[in-house]
């Protein structure tokens, strides 16, 4: 990781910088905008529990975007050299212009939506319809907590595992790529649990081999939890830089609407802390060096959790 470059590091906090056991904090140096995420808001059809984002009917953490809110920021991606455009929420098809803006993202790149798949989708089916004829593909991928609808319903709503389900039957069959994501247990098989949706997915007239993101447990927003600090040797120590290549924060960013200021995060999971803030562009936020400060840095670092499919 080498010598502490005191003009790479941001914010200039202490806690930012070092451990509070006074070692250097391990990082990411960003090397590249692989895949730049859109926070379309907080605002949300569901008020599920165990919300990453705490996001909810009426909720303005982060407020949602419009197309002239995003258009600056494809320009800038696509003059570095981006490869996707992706989406997330709250649930995305709640925000008034998502149409409009994924109509102008799909003309430069391939665009990835993560939705619920419930009524904002499901009543605005015919104005998605169009957007298969854009220059690139749109892929949705839709939250299937369990493959187990009471388990699912307990938490998004009874009726919505169905719902969801037959949603995403509808996308498929338009000609729009679908995958899910779902939540992982504690030391679970992962290869049984996502083989235990294959016959839901048959039944619901999809395919079986559907691709399945599998997230673990993330905690809401703002929660503190008493994990390990990643210092710099751990992540010299324990990861190659292959594998720090892999992180997130490595080659991708998220432009939030916070304040009513479009600003750029690290990645997907740290909109809660501002000193994930990297700024107002695409360049100054890749001058930043990503401090494994947050806690989910930690579950970046010993499960490898993602939610890019790059
Ligand atoms: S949560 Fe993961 S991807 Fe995000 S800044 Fe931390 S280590 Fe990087």
């Amino acid at each position: 990781m080498g010598v502490v470059n005191k003009s790479l590091l941001s914010p200039d906090s202490a806690e930012w910088n070092v451990t509070p056991e006074g070692d250097p904090r391990g990082y990411i140096q960003p090397r590249a905008i692989d895949e730049l995420w859109f926070h379309t808001g907080t605002g949300c059809n569901l008020r599920c529990p165990f919300c990453l984002e705490g996001s909810m009917p009426g909720n303005n953490r982060l407020q949602p975007m419009t197309l002239t809110d995003v258009k600056p920021f494809i320009a800038e991606a696509l003059a570095l050299g981006t490869k996707q455009f992706s989406f997330t929420g709250g649930e995305p098809f709640m925000v008034s212009e998502i149409i409009e803006i994924l109509d102008h993202a799909l003309d430069f790149n391939t665009c990835l939506v993560l939705t619920n798949a419930t009524e904002p989708l499901a009543n605005r089916l015919g104005r998605i319809a169009p957007l298969l004829g854009k220059a690139f593909p749109l892929s949705l991928r839709v939250s299937l907590d369990y493959p187990d609808p009471e388990k699912h319903d307990a938490g998004r709503g009874r009726g919505n595992f169905s719902l969801a389900l037959k949603t995403m039957r509808q996308i498929h069959r338009m000609g729009f790529n679908i995958s899910i994501a779902r939540q992982s247990a504690e030391n679970e098989d992962v290869e049984a649990v996502n083989r235990a949706y294959q016959p839901i997915f048959e039944e619901a007239g999809i395919p079986a081999d559907t691709h399945i993101v599998v997230f673990p447990e993330f905690h809401e927003p703002g929660s503190h939890l008493d994990v390990p600090h990643i210092t710099e040797s751990c992540m010299t120590t324990y990861k190659t830089a292959a594998e720090r290549d892999q992180f997130m924060c490595s080659f991708s960013k998220m432009v939030v609407k916070k304040g009513g200021r479009m600003r750029v995060y690290a990645c997907t999971l740290v909109d809660d802390d501002d000193e994930y803030d990297q700024g107002g562009s695409l360049a100054e936020a890749m001058q930043a060096r990503v401090m494994m400060k947050h806690h989910r840095c930690y579950t970046c670092f010993a499960n490898g959790a993602s939610c890019s499919e790059l």
